[in-house]
């Protein structure tokens, strides 16, 4: 098999670690959101790495991907935020540990028709208008056998948004309808407000993978990008690098061209906020990222053809400077990097 030549250090003590300050902040079990697969880091990897970690449940959008996630292991339920409609009742009967959080009267009658006797979840809207039964649809839900109601905050990582309080307040009147079964409301950075947003159980995601989700939030860094040196070339004053030649040699130059490009997630608007590194030093880009390739400026340096350079990768940082969000970042890491937990 060709080694791949670029490769993610994923760190699994710190995507532990997450979970554990999640889990502890909260104070009651995490299901870890591990959908678009595990943010883009491989779920079954994540999986694995967080059941050590003590994690008892996951979520996964679709039943496509619970059926590609696979047996998560003894004890460890699998919830489909997206539901379930009777074209999925051949996964679901494949798949005894997953289950579905319900969100629509039409999803609860299909459900209840032909898997009336297992556990099934339920999401209600307090306000995002997104997925979830309205409150008054709540009789949509009778004689199915709930397990957890959820719902979804919309504005949690804003520390000052009003409307995380309004649906704090609107998910007090669901768990009063619903006295008889457990209760979730926090994503990360719902976690972040306190414990007043735990009820009996929480869904961290992306503060999992290094994502701040939240000032108050600890998070480590999980995901580290390396590319590899495939050619280093001299290039005189005045010699121009890359495509559309903007990047101009201002003196005689040692150019390393590194295997990594806009292809993998380096998309160019992140240029200006990236560099590379080598002996201690940050290696600035020359010139434009191409589809599959960097140049970098190593004047200086005894970097050679086949090392590998991390990239840095601060993942809040970047967001915020590069305007792309850092849930975007996360999943737009391509398939073309080997993913190496250490
Ligand atoms: C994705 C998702 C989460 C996790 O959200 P983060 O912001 O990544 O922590 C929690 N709950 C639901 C319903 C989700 O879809």
């Amino acid at each position: 098999m060709a080694i791949a030549a670029l490769r993610l250090r994923l760190d699994a003590a710190a995507l532990q670690a997450n979970f554990r300050w999640f889990e502890g902040r909260a104070s009651v079990p995490a299901c870890a959101a591990v959908k678009a697969d595990g943010y883009g880091l491989g779920a079954i990897a994540v999986v694995q790495r967080l059941a050590a970690a003590g994690c008892r449940s996951v979520a996964v959008s679709s039943w496509a991907e619970a059926e590609a996630l696979g047996h998560p292991g003894d004890g460890i339920a699998v919830r489909v935020l997206h539901g379930f409609t009777p074209a999925d009742a051949a996964s679901a009967q494949a798949l005894p540990w997953a289950r579905p959080v319900l969100n629509t009267a039409l999803q609860c009658a299909a459900w209840r028709a032909t898997f009336q006797s297992r556990l099934a979840d339920l999401m209600l809207d307090t306000g995002m208008n997104r997925l979830g039964l309205a409150l008054p649809d709540l009789p949509a839900a009778e004689g199915l056998r709930l397990d957890t109601v959820h719902s979804h905050l919309a504005c949690a990582d804003d520390p000052a948004h009003p409307q995380t309080a309004a649906q704090l307040a609107a998910f007090g009147a669901v768990v009063a309808a619903t006295p008889t079964v457990r209760h979730s409301l926090a994503n990360s950075a719902g976690i972040c407000w306190g414990r007043d947003y735990s009820f009996d159980g929480v869904r961290p995601g992306l503060g999992l993978y290094g994502g701040l989700p939240h000032p108050a939030a600890d998070v480590r860094p999980v995901v580290q990008p390396e590319a590899r040196i495939i050619q280093i070339r001299d290039v005189p004053t005045g010699g121009a690098v890359g495509y559309g030649a903007t990047w101009i040699a201002g003196r005689d130059s040692r150019i390393a061209i590194v295997n990594l490009g806009y292809a993998d997630g380096v998309f160019c608007r992140l240029q200006p906020h990236l560099h590379f590194v080598a002996e201690g030093h940050g290696l600035p880009l020359a010139g434009r990222i191409s589809m599959d390739m960097i140049a970098i400026d190593v004047t200086g340096t005894d970097v050679r053809e086949g090392d590998w350079l991390p990239l840095t990768y601060d993942l809040p940082a970047l967001s915020a400077a590069a305007g792309f969000s850092q849930y975007e970042l996360l999943v737009s890491l391509s398939r073309r990097y080997e993913r190496c937990w250490i």
